[in-house]
């Protein structure tokens, strides 16, 4: 069936605003953050969302230390730090010893605990602010790729299917995702084995201290905003269930009390629901176009993977796609684009993906270990075995920085790059000649490169832009902060996502020169393209 048959449905299809440079299916957090991007950097996508009115239900409560920083390159923490509360760590496994993540090279070492629904409302109207609109009760049906764009059925709020020629589309539309289905990308991985049940209630008895303590239950028991208390269990008794089955309150109460020995007094909930922990990640982010090269469909989060909700990373997952993903798209479409750089997301995001249901696979184990009776007592020996090596600064460091995503590095190209290349470009203070001081995020605003000069070669970042002004800021730090990682660090070029693309610690000004060049036109393609190609 053609995608384009107004045939093969009842409704007729019209063709009102048939052509959109980017689509993208899907304004949960992902999609919301990658239009946020595109727009930024001029690209004005479609963003079209199946349900009419934004989630009031929250599946995630935490964004993780990069998620945050990823706020503060585009000068959004202070909205978000406002909305939510910090903690200085987080479970892995539910281990008694917690994630220290304010040991973490960051200025943001904390979990920002933050309902979903706040997150997508803060990025909606972010979005909304770069002349982005959620398009609601739009829903994706058909989706064909061809050699110059890809067509898509959409049905529109009022039942009309409208027919859209895109030029890139990007299913951000969740786990079930049907542009994942339809652009013929595989998803293997591992069915259900275990469930949960997560309730949201106006009443509970309880207070902090006895919520915090269910903890040592299995249970993660924590107060939301408006007065609702947020109950996560996995019962061993229930844990086969299937979560497609629905949840009663008095499944609820049951767990609760066979677990803890009370029901901590709940009543009147806002919001029941299953979970599971099939784990699947797409066979690829990029399609393979009909020219088998260059696809023109992609996938950013929970339609790439999806994982038990363990250790809170999903949804931060998926803005860290976004934004690995927003810039190099939006080079392609102003005509910039350097050769490999869009499938770079694919190489550089898939294997993030891949440790991250790798993670959450292991924390599952850990948590069944001590609800299935016959491995209870070894399971309870080998947890309390590896609290003590959270216990341990290094082992809780790294493991850390694989939640909070901020040991996340990208391989570089070349073998003898600089140890720094593909890292994450530390918030260091500094200030350029005649300038007020500013941190190093801040230059991020405008979601550019960065090409900044450590050795206060007056002009010299400056000068060596020229043609590319538009993509790229050229800052020289007439003084800086010292960080271990920029020790002996004369110029770095950062991406416009803050990992660092080039560094160099030559003091040979020619061959600083050259490489900067190759650096320049390697990452920010070449000089003088105007915006929009
Ligand atoms: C119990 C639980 C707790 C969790 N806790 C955390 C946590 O603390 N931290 C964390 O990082 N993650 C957590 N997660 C995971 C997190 O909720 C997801 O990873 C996140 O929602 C993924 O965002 P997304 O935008 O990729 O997909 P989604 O949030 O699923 O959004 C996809 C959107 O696409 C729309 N859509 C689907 N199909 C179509 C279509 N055909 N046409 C148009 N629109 C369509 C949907 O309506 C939806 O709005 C948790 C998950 C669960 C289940």
């Amino acid at each position: 069936m053609s995608p384009l048959d107004t045939n093969s449905h009842t409704a007729f299809v019209t063709a009102r605003d048939a052509h959109t440079d980017v689509l993208i299916v899907g304004a949960g957090p992902t999609g919301l953050m990658l239009a946020c991007e595109l727009a930024l950097a001029g690209i004005r996508p479609r963003l079209v969302e199946r349900r009419t009115e934004p989630q009031r239900n929250s599946r995630a409560l935490t964004l993780h230390p990069r998620s945050v920083e990823l706020m503060d390159l585009r000068g959004l923490a202070p909205r978000f730090l406002t909305r939510g509360t910090t903690r200085p760590g987080w479970h892995f496994a539910g281990l008694e010893t917690l994630l220290d993540f304010s040991a973490l090279d960051s200025r943001h070492g904390y979990t920002l605990f933050l309902p979903q629904a706040r997150t997508e409302a803060l990025l909606a109207e972010r979005a909304r602010e770069l002349g982005v609109e959620v398009e609601r009760g739009y829903e994706g049906l058909g989706l064909t790729e061809r050699a110059d764009g890809v067509d898509v059925e959409l049905r529109g709020p009022d039942g009309t299917v409208e027919a859209v020629r895109a030029r890139y589309v990007v299913g951000c539309d969740g786990g079930r995702s049907f542009v994942r289905e339809a652009a013929g990308i595989g998803f293997p991985g591992t069915d259900e084995t275990l469930t949960g049940v997560l309730g949201d209630f106006a009443v509970c008895d309880a207070g902090p201290a006895v919520l915090a303590d269910a903890r040592r239950q299995g249970i993660i028991a924590a107060p939301l905003e408006g007065g609702l208390t947020r109950f996560v269990v996995v019962d061993p008794d229930r844990m086969r269930v299937p979560s497609r089955e629905p949840v009663t309150m008095e499944e609820f109460r049951t767990s609760l009390l066979r677990i803890c020995g009370t029901d901590y007094g709940i009543a009147e909930p806002r919001w029941l629901s299953r979970f599971g922990n099939a784990t699947r990640l797409a066979d690829r982010y990029r399609s393979q176009g009909p020219d088998a090269a260059a696809g023109r469909v992609l996938l950013a989060g929970d339609a790439a993977h999806i994982h038990f909700p363990a250790a809170g990373q999903g949804l931060n997952t998926g803005l860290q796609d976004a934004m690995n993903l927003g810039w190099k798209l939006a080079a392609e479409l102003n005509g910039w684009a350097p050769q490999g750089l869009l499938d770079s997301y694919d190489a550089e995001r898939r294997p993030v993906g891949r440790s991250v249901t790798e993670n959450t696979a292991v924390q599952t184990l850990l948590m069944e270990l001590i609800l299935v009776p016959q491995y209870r007592g070894p399971g309870t020996a080998l947890r309390g075995l590896l609290d003590e090596l959270l216990g341990m600064a290094d082992v809780n460091h790294r493991l850390a920085g694989q939640v909070s995503a901020l040991s996340i590095a990208y391989p570089p190209a070349a073998p003898d790059a600089d140890p720094l290349v593909g890292q994450r470009m530390p918030d260091i203070g500094l200030t350029a000649a005649g300038a007020e001081a500013v941190r190093a995020y801040e230059l991020f605003h405008e979601g550019r490169f960065v090409l900044l000069g450590l050795t206060g070669d007056t002009g010299a970042a400056e000068r060596a832009i020229a043609g590319r002004g538009a993509r790229v800021t050229a800052v020289t730090a007439a003084e800086h902060e010292g960080h271990p990682a920029l020790d002996g660090v004369r110029e770095v070029l950062v991406r416009p996502d803050g990992h660092i693309a080039w560094a160099t610690r030559t003091a040979d000004e020619t061959a600083r020169h050259a490489e900067r060049a190759a650096a320049l036109a390697a990452w920010a393609g070449p000089a003088d393209v105007p915006i929009g190609g």
